[in-house]
């Protein structure tokens, strides 16, 4: 677990600046999905920071929620379509595109997950914790 030390706050906005986001208990890790939802949703792996659930939206009214299954939602802007989270339905927890702030000091690329669905046509030189889909599953206790 990391410590309250290990986080800060970060802001960011999506590409129109019609949503800004500010996430305060964000941590350094940055991690990737490879899975094929992600991959669909995004057009390439999904990078994202944990944000947990001291996170702040504005405008709200500018976001669209995609309910993409049963257990999380994804969030984009209404205006210019940036993605802004991938949301656990049962914590709250929100997966941010690390793309969308503004400052990158300090990010370190943590670990890749579901491993196992990346396609063969690339991958990433940085020495990272790979897990497959079942092996994320078994950490979160669900499957
Ligand atoms: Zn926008
Ligand atoms: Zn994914």
């Amino acid at each position: 677990m990391s410590s309250a030390s290990d986080t800060r706050t970060m802001n960011g906005h999506c590409l129109c600046g019609a949503v800004r986001v500010t996430a305060r208990e964000i941590g350094n890790k940055v991690g990737a999905c490879h899975c094929t939802m992600c991959r669909r949703w995004a057009g390439g792996p999904f990078l994202e920071v944990d944000c947990g659930t001291d996170i702040e939206f504005a405008d709200e009214d500018n976001i669209a929620v995609f309910n993409s299954s049963d257990w999380a939602e994804r969030g984009f802007c209404r205006t210019c379509g940036t993605h802004l989270f991938y949301r656990l339905k049962g914590t709250g927890q929100h997966m941010v595109p690390v793309g969308l702030f503004e400052n990158d000091a300090g990010l370190v690329f943590d670990t890749q997950v579901f491993i196992d669905e990346k396609p063969a046509y690339y991958e990433f030189a940085n020495q990272t914790t790979n897990l497959t889909g079942e092996e994320l599953f078994k950490m979160f206790g669900g499957g």
